[in-house]
């Protein structure tokens, strides 16, 4: 297998996985989320990647360019924010410890092949 990719966030700048890239199994291990940990169904699914639509599509957002890719968490927690302040905001989180999806990433996971 080659080298794994994974995304990362428009918003939180964090690394993200997708089930088209790698299987849950090698985005724990990425992650260091330990199966059966606590909160570990969680952390996984809030890193998650998803098409995040900057302009919503009920306001006219229909063009693929206004597609970025975003972590479940900040997908789902923008609500009427509008791009620039959310983004704003998750950094704000991620500077501050208490974004979900800032786990440290092992060191080790280098030239896996896994
Ligand atoms: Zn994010």
């Amino acid at each position: 297998m080659g080298k794994l990719m994974f995304e990362t966030c428009f918003y939180c700048g964090q690394e993200m996985w997708s089930k088209k890239l790698c299987t849950k199994h090698q985005a724990r291990k990425r992650f260091g989320i330990m199966k059966g940990a606590r909160f570990a169904r969680r952390l996984l699914y809030w890193r998650l990647a998803s098409d995040e639509h900057l302009i919503r599509r009920v306001d006219g957002g229909t063009r693929r360019d206004n597609i970025v890719r975003a972590c479940h968490y900040c997908n789902s927690s923008r609500g009427e924010a509008t791009p620039e302040d959310h983004k704003v905001a998750m950094m704000a989180l991620i500077e501050a410890s208490e974004h979900p999806c800032q786990t440290e990433l092992p060191q080790s996971t280098k030239g896996e092949t896994n």
